[in-house]
C-alpha cells in the first residue's frame, strides 16, 4: 500500500473522530456515527482512531484488557466493509502514534483543574461508577486532555458529535485558546460539527441499542441471525391478539421500519397495523428483510475483505505511518514552543 503522509486534501478541513474499540458494531453504532464518518470522507480529509487508550480508563478486569487487541481488529473491519476508505481517510490505532501522550502531558500543563472537574460527562461517569471524585483515577478526569490531545496532534479544526459532547469541544478549545496565548498561535481550534443521528432504540423497545444490553444488531450478523433476533423484538404491549388492533407509535419495530423501510412501506405498515391486518410476525419478518437488504453491501465488502487475510492490519500499519508523520511534525513545533 501506497504511503502518503497526509489525507487528500478536501476543501473543507480536517476531521478527527475516533471511536473505543468495543469490537463488532451495530445498527445503533453505523446509524450513530459511522454512516456519518462514511459521508464525511467526501467533503474532509478526515482522520479516524481507534482510541485504545480511552478505554484504559474503564477497565476493570485482566479480560477487559485482552479483548483490546480484536476488539480494535473487529471493529476497524467493520469501519472499512461500512465504506471507510484507507485510501482517502487515515485509519489508525491511538497507541501506535505515541506522541500523543506526550502531547496530553504537555496540555495538562495549561489545564486547570477546575474545567475538568466541571465537565458533565465527568460527574455523570462518576455517578455510574458509584465512586467519589477523589477515587477515580486521573485518566478519567484527564479524559478530556487526551481527547484534545487526540484531535489537535493532527491539527484537526472540526470534530463531528453528538450534542452530549459538545461540553468536550467546548474545553479543547478553551486548552487551545490558553496554550496559543502562552506560547503562541500553534494550534486551531477545533470546531464541534453537530451530527443529528437518530436515536437507535434497542430490540428491548425501552433502551438505546447497546452490547452491554444485549438489545442490539450486528452489522456482521448473517440474515437469518439477523431474523431471528428481529423476531424477538418488543412490540405494543397492549396487542396481545393478532385482531388486536396495534399501536405503531409505541411499537419500536415501526420506528426500524421508519429507518430501514421505504415511505410507502411505512404507511403501509402503519394502516395494516391500526386496521389489525398485519399481524407482528409478518410485520418483523418484513424489517428484517428490509435491513438485510440494507446490510447486503456491507456483507459483501466485509467478505472481500476477510478473502485478504492480514489486510486490516496493513491498513492500521499503514495509517499509524502517516498519522506519525503528521503527529511528528506537530510536537517538533510544541517542544520548540515550548522551550523544550
Ligand atoms: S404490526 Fe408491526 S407496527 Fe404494529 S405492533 Fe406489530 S410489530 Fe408493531
Amino acid at each position: 500500500m501506497a504511503l502518503d503522509t497526509t489525507p487528500a486534501p478536501k476543501s473543507k478541513g480536517v476531521i478527527f473522530s475516533g471511536m473505543r474499540p468495543t469490537g463488532l458494531l451495530h445498527l445503533g453504532n453505523y446509524m450513530g456515527a459511522l454512516q456519518n464518518w462514511v459521508e464525511l470522507q467526501n467533503e474532509y480529509s478526515c482522520i479516524y482512531c481507534a482510541v485504545d487508550i480511552h478505554a484504559l480508563t474503564t477497565v476493570e478486569t485482566p479480560q477487559d484488557t485482552a479483548d483490546i487487541q480484536p476488539n480494535i481488529e473487529d471493529m476497524v473491519l467493520d469501519w472499512l466493509a461500512a465504506g471507510i476508505d484507507p485510501e482517502k481517510s487515515i485509519v489508525f490505532v491511538q497507541s501506535r502514534v505515541p506522541e500523543v501522550m506526550s502531547l496530553h502531558t504537555l496540555l495538562s500543563m495549561v489545564t486547570p483543574l477546575g474545567w475538568l472537574m466541571r465537565v458533565p460527562t465527568f460527574k455523570e461517569k462518576v455517578r455510574q461508577m458509584n465512586e467519589s471524585e477523589e477515587s477515580v483515577n486521573y485518566g478519567l478526569v484527564g479524559y478530556p486532555v487526551l481527547q484534545t490531545a487526540d484531535i489537535i496532534l493532527y491539527k484537526a479544526d472540526t470534530v463531528p458529535v453528538g450534542q452530549d459532547q459538545v461540553p468536550h469541544i467546548e474545553l479543547s478549545r478553551e486548552i487551545v485558546r490558553r496554550f496559543n496565548n502562552r506560547y503562541g498561535d500553534t494550534f486551531p481550534e477545533p470546531q464541534a460539527k453537530l451530527t443529528e443521528a437518530p436515536l437507535i432504540v434497542g430490540l428491548d423497545g425501552q433502551n438505546k441499542m447497546s452490547k452491554s444490553l444485549d438489545n442490539h444488531l450486528e452489522l456482521a450478523a448473517s440474515p437469518e441471525e439477523t431474523a431471528r433476533r428481529v423476531a424477538t423484538a418488543f412490540t405494543d404491549p397492549q396487542r396481545l391478539r393478532r385482531n388486536d388492533p396495534g399501536r405503531p407509535e409505541v411499537c419500536n419495530v415501526y420506528s426500524l421500519h421508519k429507518l430501514f423501510s421505504t415511505p410507502q412501506e411505512v404507511a403501509t405498515v402503519y394502516e395494516e397495523c391500526t386496521t389489525a391486518q398485519r399481524g407482528c410476525v409478518d410485520c418483523k419478518r418484513h424489517l428484517a428483510d428490509n435491513i438485510n437488504s440494507f446490510l447486503e453491501p456491507m456483507r459483501e465488502r466485509r467478505r472481500e475483505i476477510q478473502g485478504r487475510p492480514g489486510y486490516v492490519r496493513e491498513v492500521l500499519e499503514d495509517g499509524a505511518k502517516r498519522a506519525r508523520a503528521i503527529a511528528q511534525e506537530t510536537m517538533q513545533e510544541v517542544f520548540q514552543k515550548m522551550g523544550l
